[in-house]
C-alpha cells in the first residue's frame, strides 16, 4: 500500500519535520525530491503597504490606532521555485519579523524552521504558505488533523459611538456574520451602545465586550455587567477587571451566565481553569504558541477564539488554525474588516457566522499584486504618531480632553483609576487639529494628563 505526501500530511501521521526531512519513501526518492522540490530558503522580500480602513471604522481608529494601516508583506522564496507569503501588522503584532531573523532564515530550509514563533507573524506565515504550496498541501495540513470545514468569524471594531457600532452590526450581519466584538470603555455609554447595536440584529447574533480590566474590580462591574446580559446577543465579556484578581473574576463568572474570555498565559492556564476563573481563552501569537492554546484548551474543554490580526491574508491563515483546533469554536478575531481591500484577489466568504477553511496549496489563497504596487509605502522608520486631541463628554456638561502621549492605547494607559467611572450619556469624539493656537494649548496640557474642565 503506497501513500502519496498529502495522504500523509493530511491523515496526520507524521509530523511536519519528520517528514520533510526522511520523507515517506526510500533514499532515493527523497534525493530526488531534494533536488526538485527543494524547501530551501532563496530570497525574502518585504513590502509595506498603507491600507485605508473603511469610513465607519475610520472614524474609531483614528483616535487611538492610526497606525494599524501599516502592513508588511512577507514573500519567501524557495530554491524549489515555490513563493510563499504572509503579513505583519507592524504596529500591533507579537512580533515583526527583524532584520535578523530574515537574514539567518535564507539558506535554511523552511519546513525545519517555520515552527520556530522567533519568526515573527510574517515570515513564519509565509514559511507555511511556501512549505505547503511545494508540497501541495494546505496549510492546515501542516498544523495537525482538519477536524472542522468551517470555522466561525467575528466582526471587530474599537469603541465606537453607539451610532456607529449599530451600522456597523447592521453590516457585519449583511455580510453573514453573526458576531461583533467590541470594546467597553468609560469614555462611551455601553448601555447606549448594546441597546442600539441589538435592536438592529437578531437575537443569535453574538455581541462581546471586551472592557480590557476598565471594570476595575468585580463590586463596581457587576452591575454593569448584569444590565447588560438582559440581551440575548450579548455574549461574552472579555477581562471584565484585572486577569489576576481570581476572587474577583471567580465572582464575575458566578454572578452572570455570559460567558466571561481571557488573553490565554495571564494568569498561568493551569491556574486559569483549576480556579475557574473564566469560560474560554483568546489565543494568537506564533504557530507553536498557537497550538500548543489550543490543545491545553482542548484538554480542559473549554472554548477559545483565535485572534490573530491583519488583513485577509491573516484571516485566512487564521481559518487553517480553526480547521485543526477542535476547541476553537467561539468566533475568531482577525480584524480584517477594518480595511478597504483585503490584499487577495478573491475574500473570505462568511455565510451564517463561518468561514470554509480553505484546502488548496498553502494558504490556498493568491495576493492582489495590483493593490499591493497601488498601497506601497516606504517602512516608516519608527511607529507613526500624528497628534490627537480627544473630547469626552458628559450629560451634566462635564468635559475631558486626553491628547495622544506616545503610548499605544494611549487612553487605556492614562485612563486607569484617572476617568470617571462608567456612566450614561457619556461619549467620545477626535477633535479636529484646525491649525489654532487654542488647539495646540489644550493638546500639549491633555498630552501630560486628562484636563478635566467642569461645567
Ligand atoms: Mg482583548
Amino acid at each position: 500500500m503506497s501513500f502519496s505526501r498529502r495522504d500523509f500530511l493530511k491523515a496526520g501521521v507524521l509530523g511536519a519535520s519528520a517528514f520533510f526531512v526522511a520523507g515517506p519513501s526510500g533514499a532515493g526518492v527523497a534525493l530526488a525530491a531534494k533536488k526538485h522540490r527543494s524547501l530551501e530558503i532563496a530570497e525574502i522580500e518585504r513590502t509595506t503597504v498603507k491600507v485605508p480602513y473603511r469610513e465607519t471604522p475610520a472614524r474609531s481608529m483614528n483616535r487611538e490606532l492610526p497606525h494599524w494601516r501599516y502592513s508588511e508583506i512577507c514573500e519567501v522564496t524557495l530554491k524549489s521555485g515555490h513563493v510563499g507569503f504572509g503579513e505583519t501588522l507592524l504596529y500591533y503584532t507579537w512580533g515583526a519579523p527583524t532584520d535578523e531573523a530574515v537574514k539567518q532564515s535564507i539558506g535554511k530550509n523552511a519546513a525545519e524552521i517555520m515552527w520556530s514563533d522567533e519568526l515573527g507573524a510574517g515570515l513564519q506565515m509565509a514559511c507555511f504558505d511556501a512549505v505547503g504550496k511545494a508540497n501541495d498541501a494546505p496549510v492546515h495540513a501542516l498544523l495537525g488533523h482538519k477536524v472542522h470545514d468551517k470555522t466561525p468569524l467575528s466582526w471587530w471594531n474599537i469603541d465606537t459611538s453607539a451610532e456607529d457600532m449599530a451600522s456597523e452590526c447592521t453590516e457585519a450581519y449583511k455580510q453573514g456574520y453573526m458576531a461583533y466584538k467590541t470594546k467597553g470603555r468609560p469614555w462611551f455609554d455601553v448601555w447606549e451602545q448594546v441597546d442600539k447595536a441589538a435592536k438592529v440584529v437578531p437575537d443569535n447574533f453574538k455581541i462581546d465586550m471586551d472592557f480590557n480590566d476598565t471594570l476595575l474590580d468585580a463590586k463596581r462591574g457587576i452591575p454593569i455587567l448584569k444590565d447588560l446580559e438582559k440581551y440575548p446577543q450579548v455574549q461574552i465579556f472579555e477581562t471584565p477587571i484585572p486577569q489576576s484578581d481570581i476572587a474577583g473574576n471567580q465572582a464575575i463568572c458566578a454572578a452572570t451566565d455570559v460567558d466571561i474570555a481571557m488573553h490565554y498565559g495571564n494568569p498561568k492556564p493551569v491556574i486559569a481553569i483549576r480556579e475557574k476563573i473564566c469560560d474560554g481563552f483568546i489565543i494568537g501569537r506564533g504557530a507553536s504558541f498557537t497550538m500548543n492554546g489550543g490543545a491545553v484548551s482542548a484538554m480542559a474543554d473549554m472554548p477559545f477564539w483565535l485572534q490573530l490580526v491583519g488583513t485577509s491574508i491573516t484571516a485566512t491563515y487564521s481559518l487553517h488554525f480553526g480547521g485543526v483546533l477542535s476547541h476553537a469554536t467561539w468566533p475568531a478575531v482577525n480584524c480584517h474588516q477594518l480595511y478597504t481591500h483585503t490584499l487577495l484577489t478573491k475574500p473570505i466568504v462568511v455565510k451564517d457566522g463561518f468561514a470554509k477553511v480553505p484546502d488548496g496549496p498553502g494558504l490556498g489563497v493568491e495576493l492582489d499584486r495590483d493593490a499591493i504596487a497601488k498601497l506601497r509605502v516606504p517602512k516608516p522608520k519608527s511607529r507613526p504618531e500624528p497628534k490627537r486631541l480627544l473630547l469626552t463628554t458628559w450629560p451634566d456638561g462635564r468635559k475631558m480632553y486626553v491628547g495622544n502621549t506616545g503610548r499605544v492605547n494611549f487612553m487605556l494607559s492614562v485612563g486607569r483609576g484617572k476617568m470617571p467611572y462608567f456612566e450614561r450619556g457619556v461619549t467620545t469624539t477626535l477633535v479636529p487639529d484646525d491649525g489654532s493656537s487654542k488647539w495646540q494649548e489644550i493638546y500639549e496640557k491633555a498630552r501630560k494628563a486628562p484636563l478635566m474642565i467642569k461645567p
